[in-house]
């Protein structure tokens, strides 16, 4: 099964946990409301074009955007056309380490407040070194 993030709306605690594709909420273990899964642009791992968390990738693609890119990734979601994707919406994977370098270095979705960011950035940091 694949790791998933989920943020706590609720004491916005971004939680890490290992979960079916269907499940698209948990308990947030810090306060016990629900919360809900989140994508990480942080080492998505896209060496099989099989992966079933390419599929469930579908779920933050903007749907009925027009976008070819989008389009062809909703319809095919394979490796390739998640790099396509990715591309053309200005997203990368960060390289190791290089979070704790550049503090900003990428623009995440305006739904995220700048302290979510912050934790973000700080529990991968600690996972990279960990
Ligand atoms: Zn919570």
């Amino acid at each position: 099964m694949p790791v998933y993030d989920h943020l706590c709306k609720s004491c916005e605690t971004v939680t890490e946990s290992i979960q079916p594709i269907n499940k698209k909420s948990i308990k947030c273990p810090h306060c016990g409301k629900r919360a809900v899964r989140i994508i990480s642009c942080n080492g998505v791992y896209t060496g099989n074009d099989d992966a079933t968390w390419l599929k469930s990738v579908r779920d933050v693609v903007e749907k009925n955007s027009g976008k070819p890119h989008a389009e062809e990734f909703l319809k095919n979601p394979t490796r390739t056309n998640l790099k396509n994707w990715m591309e053309k919406e200005n997203l990368r994977n960060l390289e190791p380490g290089e979070g704790n370098r550049d503090p900003t270095p990428w623009k995440p979705d305006a739904r995220f407040t700048d302290k979510l960011r912050q934790k973000h950035m700080e529990r991968n940091a600690i996972s990279i070194y960990r």
